[in-house]
């Protein structure tokens, strides 16, 4: 993809391939209504308003290929910017490869991926964040995930930075005016204010950064394992917490039962429980997996939910190993299961550790408990009141490299360096901060980002 051909005339199916009561073919560019008027019976196409609907054939020659029903968006009111058409026609493979091919010999190129969505960018609809957004929002797979990209596509966290970067663009000219009076000694730009105004920028950004983990968790889920010696109850407690929701318990497609992944939504933010296979088969987990594979499960995982059986474990070594796994400062949960059965002074005694909960997964009891626990370790509640939140590990890598060199040009200020030391620091951070609203890019960045994208987006 390269800019020469901005000047085409674009087509792809843009609803899912395969059959369909309905299929949308997207044409955008500047001989969308022409191009399609060529092929399409009702000739009020071409003096059609922005934003109306009309009915007619679509014909190749004298033989029609379907009915349909167009959309049409003039420029700039459209998704592109450009004018764009959308064909509603019926979603059968062979109607919708013909009025491409249609189209195609009229004079429009079939659209690479994304190419829709880049175009919205390089005319100016939204910066680069709210284009890649628009991928999130298409595979947002739960409530909160869903509500960030959408966030991020309308309102984006871009603009203020943004304002703030051209901002320091003109500080940045005035040190770079400097240097040419290098012998004279002058200052153009106030340090003080420069100072100020790189203060802003870092506590703009900061949040942003650190919101990354938690846009992480949104994104992909929380993986969560079980972990406990033979019989302590692991495969009792999975099914007790999964058969609660067994709506959204599916399997991968194309996978064997083996791989079955199994998940829970609590409050919107999706657990991943890893590896479950093996306890749904086998009640001894630990022994035919050995120490060290049991350890590297706790090792990919985000969060440990460690089931003690209080009927068969003793208390000593219960506490040993919840000691263990403190001194990692990993993220566990010490659940004692078997209440119903077990001495009621273990309880007493455990519950010294206030993180313990009490269950017996047998009578499905204490579950609730363990689901607050599991919003209390990963901060549920911040993560949903986050406001800025991103996801994607460019904006992150960007961030945090302007974050740097912003801190590089406070030491510079701190320690009065000469004027280049501070230009070059600028330079560093202005196009950085570029490099993520796309102020700045090129074009093999932006084929890496939208190639990404599906066809038709
Ligand atoms: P796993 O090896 O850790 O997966 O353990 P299982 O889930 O297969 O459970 C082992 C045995 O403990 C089974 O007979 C369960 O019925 C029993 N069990 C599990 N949870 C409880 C519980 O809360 N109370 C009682 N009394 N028995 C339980």
């Amino acid at each position: 993809m390269n800019r020469n051909n901005q000047e085409d005339t674009i087509v792809a199916l843009a609803t899912a391939e395969g059959k369909s009561a309905i299929a949308v073919i997207r044409i955008s560019g500047a001989k969308a209504v022409e191009i399609v008027q060529k092929v399409f019976t009702n000739k009020k196409l071409s003096q059609a308003r922005t934003h109306s609907l009309l009915y007619g054939t679509i014909k190749e020659n004298s033989e029609v290929i379907d009915e349909v029903v167009i959309s049409v968006f003039k420029a700039p009111n459209s998704f592109t910017r450009e004018d764009v058409v959308e064909i509603s026609c019926h979603g059968s493979l062979y109607i919708i490869k013909k009025i491409i091919h249609i189209l195609i010999s009229y004079g429009c190129r079939y659209a690479e991926a994304g190419e829709f969505t880049k175009r919205a960018f390089l005319n100016g609809r939204f910066d680069l964040t709210q284009a890649e957004a628009v991928a999130d929002l298409i595979s947002a797979e739960s409530d909160i995930a869903h509500k960030i990209a959408l966030n991020q596509m309308r309102d984006g966290f871009m603009k203020d930075i943004m304002q703030l970067r051209k901002t320091l663009i003109h500080f940045a000219s005035m040190i770079e005016l400097e240097l040419d009076f290098s012998e004279e000694d002058v200052q153009f730009a106030n340090r003080n204010e420069l100072r100020t105004l790189i203060e802003t920028i870092i506590t703009a950004i900061k949040p942003l950064i650190k919101g990354f983990d938690q846009g992480n968790i949104i994104k992909n889920g929380i993986q969560t394992v079980i972990i406990g010696i033979p019989n302590a109850g692991k495969s009792t407690l999975l099914n007790a917490i999964i058969n609660e929701e067994k709506a959204i318990v599916s399997p991968i497609p194309g996978t064997t039962r083996d791989l079955i992944e199994e998940t829970i939504h609590i409050d919107g933010i999706m657990f991943r429980f890893i590896d479950t296979a093996g306890l749904r088969e086998s009640a001894d987990t630990i022994e035919s997996m050995g120490i060290e594979k049991t350890k590297k499960k706790m090792q990919e995982a985000s969060l440990i939910l460690y089931i003690f059986d209080l009927v068969q474990e003793r208390t000593e070594r219960i506490l040993e190993v919840v000691q263990e796994l403190t001194n990692e400062k990993k993220k566990f949960i010490p659940i004692g299961n078997k209440v119903d059965e077990c001495s009621p002074q273990i309880v007493e005694l455990l519950k010294e550790n206030t993180d313990f909960v009490f269950i017996s997964a047998l009578k499905k009891q204490g579950l609730e408990h363990i689901k607050e626990k599991m919003k209390e370790k990963m901060q549920i509640e911040t993560i949903q009141s986050g406001k800025y939140i991103f996801t994607n590990s460019r904006h992150y890598e960007k961030f945090t490299r302007s974050l740097l060199s912003l801190q590089q040009v406070l030491t510079a200020l701190d320690e009065k360096h000469t004027s280049d030391i501070l230009a070059f620091h600028l330079k560093d951070a202005l196009s950085l901060l570029g490099e993520v609203s796309g102020e700045i890019t090129n074009e093999e960045v932006l084929r890496n980002i939208f190639s990404s994208f599906c066809i038709g987006k």
